[in-house]
């Protein structure tokens, strides 16, 4: 039986919205009635769903099996991921109440891997600082010394849309890739890309890219052991999902001078954070202020989708996918489909 015909209305809940979720959606709206809520989701705030079979949720949304139960006794029916990673939604909670939950799968994984080539970029010729000092009339080079980026051996873990991107990128630049993956991928490898142990990632690697997702798996992927196997002065990159990384080992490595540089855009405690103005706060969460005391760390605050091409993608694929499962109960992309 289509969805459609237990819906009432055609109403669309988005939570955490931005301003450029607005202008995105209601650009490529195609007869939905659209409800934007800036709040995040979670149990306190489901109550503002209203008559919505439908609701849109982002990376820091909680959708647990509390918050999927309320979801069912209010009618909803589905729940659209505009984003990739899915680690915040409980997918069994989900199975049990017999909602549909879909994603978009692969939106723009250019958009990311060349945000993760940005951070190595500017962690390595520290273009942050030189642009400050200029401006300020200093044109000494002292402290800004870098290294070729060609040559150097860059490890990829995680080698799904985005790793494989990124591969393409650090190839171009003249590496020498190795990946890590579950599966491995024959194209790439054709390409020049060596596949290897996550053991051989850790201890060969001058650089290590994080893309693979955050699951019992992968959490903490990098931690004090893993850190110890790395080379000295390691350059490490996070632009997937902040649990891969164990936040206090990764302070001690940076401390000890075994990290010798880290990029993140995503940390595991972002959610009370990112996607917010808060510069006139207390920050009260010390791990993310040391971090940033460091000269050698560069944070952005989960930005690495953001591109123009990433959000007309979004939108257009979060429609589809919500149009496909009312009419048909199903989606074509089955990658969109988790439940
Ligand atoms: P994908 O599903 O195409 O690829 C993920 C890859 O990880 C797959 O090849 C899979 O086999 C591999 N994998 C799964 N378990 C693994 C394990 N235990 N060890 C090693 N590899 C494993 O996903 P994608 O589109 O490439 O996205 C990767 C991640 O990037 C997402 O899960 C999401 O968390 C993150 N992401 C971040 C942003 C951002 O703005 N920072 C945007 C999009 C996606």
């Amino acid at each position: 039986m289509s969805l459609v015909t237990t819906i009432s209305g055609n109403k669309i809940a988005f939570f955490s919205t931005q301003p450029y979720d607005k202008a995105f959606f209601n650009q490529y709206n195609d007869g939905f009635e659209l409800d934007f809520f800036e709040t995040q989701l979670n149990s306190q705030t489901v109550i503002l769903i209203e008559n919505t079979a439908v609701v849109c949720v982002f990376v820091n949304d909680i959708v647990n099996e509390a918050v999927i139960k309320q979801l069912a006794e209010k009618g909803v029916k589905i729940i659209a991921l505009r984003c990739a990673g899915f680690n915040n939604v409980d997918l069994e909670a989900a199975k049990q109440y017999n909602l549909k939950v879909c994603r978009v799968p692969a939106y723009s994984p250019q958009a990311v891997a060349e945000h993760a080539m940005a951070m190595i970029l500017t962690l390595n010729r520290k273009t942050h600082k030189a642009y400050n000092r200029v401006r300020e009339q200093n044109f000494s080079l002292n402290g800004l010394l870098g290294f070729d980026l060609f040559g150097k051996t860059v490890g990829i873990i995680g080698t799904g849309n985005i790793g494989k991107a990124f591969a393409k990128i650090a190839l171009g630049f003249g590496c020498k890739v190795l990946a890590y993956d579950i599966v491995t991928n024959d194209e790439m490898i054709k390409d020049g890309v060596e596949f290897v142990s996550l053991e051989t990632i850790f201890k060969s690697s001058n650089i290590i890219s994080l893309h693979c997702p955050l699951n019992a798996q992968t959490k903490h992927v990098v931690n004090k052991d893993s850190i110890a196997s790395m080379k000295d002065n390691v350059m490490i990159i996070n632009t997937s999902r902040g649990g891969l990384i164990e936040t206090a080992s990764v302070i001690e490595g940076l401390k000890e001078g075994k990290i010798g540089y880290l990029g993140i855009d995503v940390y595991e405690q972002e959610e009370k954070l990112f996607f917010r103005d808060l510069s006139a706060d207390i920050i009260q969460d010390d791990a993310i202020q040391r971090l940033m005391s460091f000269p050698n760390v560069l944070v952005t605050a989960h930005q690495a989708f953001f591109t123009n091409e990433a959000l007309t993608q979004i939108a257009l694929v979060t429609f589809n996918n919500i149009k496909s499962l009312l009419t048909e109960n199903d989606i074509e992309n089955k990658a969109a489909l988790l439940v």
